[in-house]
């Protein structure tokens, strides 16, 4: 995760700087502007989620839309706040263009590549303990998945550098399947953000509270 070169930055400020300055990025185009972070750049917990929506492309802020206050009620049942606890990002940084008036379309491969370097560079500045991965985009940039889908990896902890990293359904999905049945999506993400809580307590992450 951290062994890929690309840019090095001294702080956050000015890696958002950068990013914000960028002009040849490939999404440069239909987003109108950069949608880096919300959250607590000292947490010790990220999400990374896919891109960005209408809503984050007007707020410039990642997940706040639908997905983002579903993803804000998960953490809740489990005590964790985005505004302290949290800081939440995304592995491409501008709106992907539409595919419909509702829907934006998944980022490419290369669109992910692009976006990778300043992710990581991301991670590395926030330094979190913990990783979840919101969806498949977010698992092929940092972990490099691109075979196994996102039901196949969920729930499980992959460690990277010292780093615990999970990947976990994206919001949108459980949206779009609200059956709360054993075995369903919405079960799934229930039992996956409980393990989270066990492994934030176990690390001993809460303490700065
Ligand atoms: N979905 C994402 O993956 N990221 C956002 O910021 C919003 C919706």
């Amino acid at each position: 995760m951290t062994t890929e070169s690309g840019p090095s930055y001294q702080s956050l400020a000015e890696l958002v700087a950068a990013m914000q300055g960028l002009t040849d990025d490939p999404l440069h185009a239909t987003g109108s502007k950069m949608v880096i972070y919300r959250g607590n750049p000292a947490a010790k917990l990220m999400i990374v989620g896919e891109a960005p929506g209408s809503q984050e492309d007007k707020q410039g802020k990642p997940f706040v839309g639908p997905s983002g206050k579903l993803l804000d009620q998960i953490l809740e049942s489990v005590n964790l706040t985005s505004e302290q606890d949290v800081f939440i990002t995304n592995a491409v940084f501008r709106l992907p263009p539409g595919v419909d008036d509702r829907a934006v379309r998944k980022p490419t491969t290369a669109e992910i590549n692009f976006y990778k370097p300043y992710l990581l560079e991301i991670i590395r500045l926030i330094d979190p303990k913990i990783i979840l991965l919101t969806g498949a985009v977010s698992m092929q940039s940092v972990l490099n998945e691109t075979k196994l889908g996102i039901t196949k990896m969920r729930g499980q902890w992959f460690q990277v550098d010292d780093r615990w990293v999970m990947p976990i359904f994206h919001p949108a999905y459980l949206l779009r399947n609200p059956d709360k049945s054993p075995g369903s999506p919405k079960a799934l993400m229930w039992q996956d953000i409980k393990e989270v809580r066990r492994k934030y307590d176990e690390l001993g992450l809460d303490s700065g509270k």
